[in-house]
Protein backbone atom coordinates (compact mmCIF):
# COMPACT_ATOMS: atom_id res chain seq x y z
CA UNK A 1 0.00 0.00 0.00
CA UNK A 2 1.77 2.99 -1.20
CA UNK A 3 0.47 5.74 0.90
CA UNK A 4 2.23 8.36 3.41
CA UNK A 5 2.15 6.81 6.75
CA UNK A 6 -0.45 9.91 8.16
CA UNK A 7 -2.97 9.60 5.49
CA UNK A 8 -2.88 5.79 5.74
CA UNK A 9 -3.75 6.43 9.62
CA UNK A 10 -6.21 9.01 9.38
CA UNK A 11 -7.98 6.48 7.11
CA UNK A 12 -7.95 3.35 9.65
CA UNK A 13 -9.38 5.99 12.26
CA UNK A 14 -12.65 6.39 9.77
CA UNK A 15 -12.54 2.65 8.80
CA UNK A 16 -13.23 2.16 12.43
CA UNK A 17 -15.49 4.72 12.68
CA UNK A 18 -17.73 3.42 9.74
CA UNK A 19 -17.30 -0.31 11.09
CA UNK A 20 -18.56 0.94 14.72
CA UNK A 21 -21.47 3.65 13.02
CA UNK A 22 -22.87 0.36 10.78
CA UNK A 23 -23.21 -1.38 14.33
CA UNK A 24 -20.49 -4.84 12.86
CA UNK A 25 -17.51 -4.09 15.23
CA UNK A 26 -18.42 -3.36 19.19
CA UNK A 27 -15.89 -3.11 21.99
CA UNK A 28 -13.84 -5.32 19.98
CA UNK A 29 -12.13 -6.34 16.77
CA UNK A 30 -9.32 -5.23 15.35
CA UNK A 31 -8.02 -3.04 11.99
CA UNK A 32 -4.77 -3.24 10.82
CA UNK A 33 -2.84 -2.54 7.25
CA UNK A 34 0.52 -3.34 5.86
CA UNK A 35 3.34 -0.73 5.98
CA UNK A 36 6.70 -0.96 4.04
CA UNK A 37 9.64 -3.14 6.04
CA UNK A 38 7.33 -5.96 6.72
CA UNK A 39 5.93 -3.41 10.09
CA UNK A 40 2.14 -3.65 10.21
CA UNK A 41 -0.13 -0.30 11.89
CA UNK A 42 -2.46 -1.95 14.09
CA UNK A 43 -5.34 -0.92 16.06
CA UNK A 44 -4.45 -1.15 19.70
CA UNK A 45 -6.12 -3.06 22.25
CA UNK A 46 -9.19 -0.72 23.20
CA UNK A 47 -13.02 -0.43 21.26
CA UNK A 48 -11.52 0.37 17.75
CA UNK A 49 -14.14 3.01 16.79
CA UNK A 50 -12.66 4.94 19.68
CA UNK A 51 -9.26 4.79 18.79
CA UNK A 52 -7.57 8.14 17.38
CA UNK A 53 -4.79 8.77 15.54
CA UNK A 54 -2.38 9.33 18.65
CA UNK A 55 -3.11 5.87 20.17
CA UNK A 56 -2.56 3.76 16.76
CA UNK A 57 0.83 0.95 16.75
CA UNK A 58 3.13 -0.22 14.88
CA UNK A 59 4.13 -3.58 14.79
CA UNK A 60 7.06 -5.95 13.09
CA UNK A 61 6.30 -9.01 10.98
CA UNK A 62 5.80 -11.04 14.48
CA UNK A 63 3.70 -8.65 16.03
CA UNK A 64 6.21 -7.24 19.21
CA UNK A 65 5.12 -3.48 19.13
CA UNK A 66 7.59 -0.91 18.13
CA UNK A 67 6.07 2.27 18.45
CA UNK A 68 2.88 4.05 20.17
CA UNK A 69 1.29 4.04 23.43
CA UNK A 70 -1.16 1.08 23.26
CA UNK A 71 -0.90 -2.45 23.78
CA UNK A 72 -1.26 -5.01 20.66
CA UNK A 73 -4.26 -6.40 20.58
CA UNK A 74 -4.56 -10.28 22.11
CA UNK A 75 -5.11 -11.96 18.61
CA UNK A 76 -2.76 -9.92 17.02
CA UNK A 77 -1.39 -13.48 15.60
CA UNK A 78 -4.06 -13.62 12.99
CA UNK A 79 -3.36 -10.74 11.56
CA UNK A 80 0.68 -11.36 11.21
CA UNK A 81 0.17 -15.25 9.91
CA UNK A 82 -2.26 -13.69 7.45
CA UNK A 83 0.56 -11.01 6.51
CA UNK A 84 2.79 -13.42 6.25
CA UNK A 85 1.52 -16.20 3.61
CA UNK A 86 -1.04 -13.69 1.74
CA UNK A 87 1.49 -10.83 0.17
CA UNK A 88 -1.63 -9.74 -1.98
CA UNK A 89 -3.23 -9.05 1.69
CA UNK A 90 -2.81 -4.75 1.96
CA UNK A 91 -5.20 -4.60 5.04
CA UNK A 92 -7.36 -6.95 7.58
CA UNK A 93 -10.53 -6.73 9.96
CA UNK A 94 -11.21 -8.85 12.19
CA UNK A 95 -15.00 -8.24 14.29
CA UNK A 96 -17.27 -10.14 15.85
CA UNK A 97 -20.38 -9.50 14.10
CA UNK A 98 -23.77 -11.55 15.80
CA UNK A 99 -24.87 -12.01 11.51
CA UNK A 100 -21.42 -14.19 11.11
CA UNK A 101 -21.21 -16.14 14.10
CA UNK A 102 -24.90 -17.23 13.46
CA UNK A 103 -24.04 -18.66 9.84
CA UNK A 104 -20.84 -20.04 11.17
CA UNK A 105 -22.91 -21.98 13.57
CA UNK A 106 -25.04 -23.88 11.08
CA UNK A 107 -21.35 -24.63 8.76
CA UNK A 108 -22.46 -22.85 5.99
CA UNK A 109 -20.60 -20.62 4.16
CA UNK A 110 -21.91 -17.07 2.52
CA UNK A 111 -24.14 -18.35 -0.21
CA UNK A 112 -24.23 -15.63 -2.56
CA UNK A 113 -28.04 -14.41 -2.70
CA UNK A 114 -27.46 -10.69 -3.36
CA UNK A 115 -24.88 -8.27 -4.78
CA UNK A 116 -23.89 -7.65 -2.04
CA UNK A 117 -22.08 -11.23 -2.17
CA UNK A 118 -20.43 -11.46 -4.94
CA UNK A 119 -17.12 -10.38 -3.48
CA UNK A 120 -17.21 -13.48 -2.03
CA UNK A 121 -18.14 -15.92 -4.45
CA UNK A 122 -14.71 -17.86 -4.26
CA UNK A 123 -15.81 -19.07 -0.97
CA UNK A 124 -15.58 -18.02 2.67
CA UNK A 125 -14.19 -20.77 4.57
CA UNK A 126 -14.89 -21.77 8.11
CA UNK A 127 -12.10 -21.91 10.90
CA UNK A 128 -14.13 -25.00 13.36
CA UNK A 129 -13.00 -23.72 16.72
CA UNK A 130 -14.01 -20.52 19.07
CA UNK A 131 -11.01 -20.18 20.89
CA UNK A 132 -9.68 -16.56 20.57
CA UNK A 133 -6.20 -16.63 18.14
CA UNK A 134 -3.60 -15.67 20.21
CA UNK A 135 -0.68 -17.40 19.37
CA UNK A 136 1.22 -17.68 15.95
CA UNK A 137 0.34 -21.36 15.86
CA UNK A 138 -3.58 -20.94 16.04
CA UNK A 139 -2.99 -17.99 13.71
CA UNK A 140 -1.39 -19.44 11.12
CA UNK A 141 -4.43 -22.60 11.41
CA UNK A 142 -6.21 -19.56 10.21
CA UNK A 143 -4.69 -18.26 7.38
CA UNK A 144 -4.51 -21.91 6.35
CA UNK A 145 -7.98 -22.06 6.57
CA UNK A 146 -8.36 -18.60 4.75
CA UNK A 147 -6.09 -19.49 1.57
CA UNK A 148 -6.70 -17.68 -1.26
CA UNK A 149 -10.03 -16.08 -0.30
CA UNK A 150 -11.18 -13.09 0.64
CA UNK A 151 -12.65 -13.62 4.30
CA UNK A 152 -13.11 -16.35 6.83
CA UNK A 153 -15.84 -17.09 9.58
CA UNK A 154 -14.60 -18.35 12.56
CA UNK A 155 -17.30 -20.29 14.87
CA UNK A 156 -18.82 -19.38 17.42
CA UNK A 157 -16.40 -16.45 17.21
CA UNK A 158 -16.36 -13.99 14.17
CA UNK A 159 -15.03 -13.15 10.87
CA UNK A 160 -11.49 -11.95 9.56
CA UNK A 161 -11.67 -10.28 5.91
CA UNK A 162 -8.45 -9.26 3.83
CA UNK A 163 -8.93 -6.52 0.68
CA UNK A 164 -6.07 -4.87 -1.12
CA UNK A 165 -6.56 -1.08 0.37
CA UNK A 166 -9.02 -0.14 3.42
CA UNK A 167 -12.04 0.97 1.23
CA UNK A 168 -12.13 -2.25 -0.08
CA UNK A 169 -11.85 -3.05 3.58
CA UNK A 170 -14.79 -1.26 4.69
CA UNK A 171 -16.69 -2.57 1.93
CA UNK A 172 -15.95 -6.30 2.20
CA UNK A 173 -16.17 -5.87 5.87
CA UNK A 174 -19.85 -4.56 5.74
CA UNK A 175 -20.93 -6.50 2.67
CA UNK A 176 -20.01 -9.71 4.36
CA UNK A 177 -22.35 -9.12 7.71
CA UNK A 178 -25.11 -7.75 5.33
CA UNK A 179 -24.79 -11.20 3.27
CA UNK A 180 -25.20 -13.63 6.18
CA UNK A 181 -28.04 -11.41 7.06
CA UNK A 182 -29.47 -11.81 3.91
CA UNK A 183 -28.90 -15.28 3.99
CA UNK A 184 -30.24 -15.92 7.83
CA UNK A 185 -33.26 -14.54 6.28
CA UNK A 186 -34.25 -16.07 3.20
CA UNK A 187 -33.42 -19.08 5.37
CA UNK A 188 -36.40 -18.55 7.84
CA UNK A 189 -38.88 -18.79 4.63
CA UNK A 190 -37.93 -22.13 4.30
CA UNK A 191 -38.54 -21.69 0.35
CA UNK A 192 -35.85 -22.73 -2.23
CA UNK A 193 -33.63 -19.87 -2.28
CA UNK A 194 -31.50 -18.80 -5.87
CA UNK A 195 -28.50 -18.40 -5.86
CA UNK A 196 -26.02 -16.39 -8.51
CA UNK A 197 -24.16 -18.51 -10.73
CA UNK A 198 -20.57 -18.22 -10.98
CA UNK A 199 -20.97 -15.82 -14.30
CA UNK A 200 -23.24 -13.43 -12.46
CA UNK A 201 -20.93 -13.26 -9.76
CA UNK A 202 -17.83 -12.40 -12.17
CA UNK A 203 -20.09 -10.17 -13.96
CA UNK A 204 -21.51 -8.01 -10.61
CA UNK A 205 -17.95 -8.20 -9.38
CA UNK A 206 -17.06 -6.10 -12.38
CA UNK A 207 -19.65 -3.38 -11.93
CA UNK A 208 -19.44 -3.16 -7.99
CA UNK A 209 -16.02 -2.80 -8.15
CA UNK A 210 -16.46 -0.02 -10.86
CA UNK A 211 -14.43 3.42 -9.13
CA UNK A 212 -17.52 5.18 -9.85
CA UNK A 213 -19.76 2.79 -7.90
CA UNK A 214 -16.99 2.16 -4.67
CA UNK A 215 -17.07 6.06 -4.73
CA UNK A 216 -20.62 6.44 -3.59
CA UNK A 217 -20.56 3.58 -1.53
CA UNK A 218 -17.76 5.11 0.42
CA UNK A 219 -19.27 9.10 0.52
CA UNK A 220 -22.47 7.94 1.61
CA UNK A 221 -20.61 5.59 4.80
CA UNK A 222 -17.64 8.62 5.19
CA UNK A 223 -20.95 11.39 5.90
CA UNK A 224 -22.55 8.86 8.28
CA UNK A 225 -19.46 9.82 10.76
CA UNK A 226 -17.80 13.28 9.39
CA UNK A 227 -19.87 15.83 10.49
ZN1 LIG B 1 -11.83 -12.25 17.93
Amino acid sequence: MIEPLDALKDKVIMVAKILQSQGVIDGYGHITARLPDNKILSTPHMPPGKVAVRDLIILDADGKKLEGHGEPNGETAMHTSIYKVRPDVQCILHYHADELVALAATGQEIKVISNAGVAFHRGTPIYDSPVLIRNPELGDRVAATLGDKRAVLLRGHGGTVGADNLDQLVRMGLDLVRSAKIQIMTASMGLPIKIHSKEECEAMSRIESRADVHRRFMDYHVSEVVD
